[in-house]
């Protein structure tokens, strides 16, 4: 029987990290849905759609071909068969996704992918719109967030791991200005289901949150099966 668990939230509040390792604990693949927004947007990157334009990011759009491959666990973004995992986390392809993504031919095309992805295996799929729009009926929906300053901070200690030049207060502001955006689009705007858990991981580590979220999925999962047998 396939399982599915939808974990939404904002930017920075730590979905991929504990949607992996939550994955790893039940043994589901991991789908991180942002990535095929980013691909997307590298696509109209590199094609120099103007992104102030949505008529044009939705007819550039059609010509992608965006897929997904797993290569010992790890999800493989295909942009016209090229592997783009590499070029997608700038800061560049972050905010054209941030605009692109509100194009409701952009959605059309990745939802079919998402869709498919979780009919045929168990998954932990990320993102913004998983549990109202992509997976209505996904056995547990969590909704992850923390205070923008947070998640802020976390963005920058990243920033500082890899050695590249940030400041700290231009990073909360970007990532107000997407949330800003995610969350007031007209088409799937980010915002909690009504039967997901709300889970603030600001005064959480890693391994609290997967801990949450897995005695969330264990207790709803054992509601369900009790269901059945009765
Ligand atoms: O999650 P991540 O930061 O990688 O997502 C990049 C962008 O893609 C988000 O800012 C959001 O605009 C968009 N996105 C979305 N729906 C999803 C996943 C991501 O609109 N399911």
């Amino acid at each position: 029987m396939v399982h599915n668990i939808a974990i939404d939230g904002p930017a920075g509040a730590g979905k991929s990290t504990v949607a992996q390792k939550v994955a790893k604990e039940l043994s589901f693949v991991y789908v991180d849905t942002g990535a095929m927004y980013r691909a997307m947007a590298l696509y109209l990157l590199r094609k120099g759609v103007n992104r102030e334009e949505p008529d044009e990011i939705g007819e550039a759009c059609q010509n992608a071909e965006i897929s997904i491959e797993y290569q010992n666990g790890e999800q493989i973004v295909l942009l016209d068969g090229e592997n783009v995992n590499a070029h997608l986390r700038t800061e560049e392809v972050s905010a054209m996704a941030s605009v692109s993504s509100a194009v409701p031919r952009v959605r059309e095309k990745l939802l079919d992918l998402q869709r498919k992805l979780a009919r045929t295996m168990s998954v932990v799929m990320d993102g913004r719109d998983i549990g109202t729009t992509i997976l209505p009926d996904a056995d547990v929906k969590i909704y992850l967030t923390a205070s923008s300053l947070t998640r802020a901070r976390r963005r920058y200690l990243e920033y500082q791991e890899k050695g590249e030049a940030c400041d700290l207060a231009e990073i909360q502001k970007t990532i107000e200005e997407r949330d800003q955006r995610d969350m007031t689009r007209e088409i799937s705007p980010l915002c909690q289901a009504e039967d997901a858990v709300l889970v603030d991981s600001s005064e959480l580590t890693i391994d609290e949150t997967v801990e949450k979220i897995l005695s969330v999925y264990h207790s709803k999962v054992s509601e369900k099966d009790k269901r059945y047998e009765g």
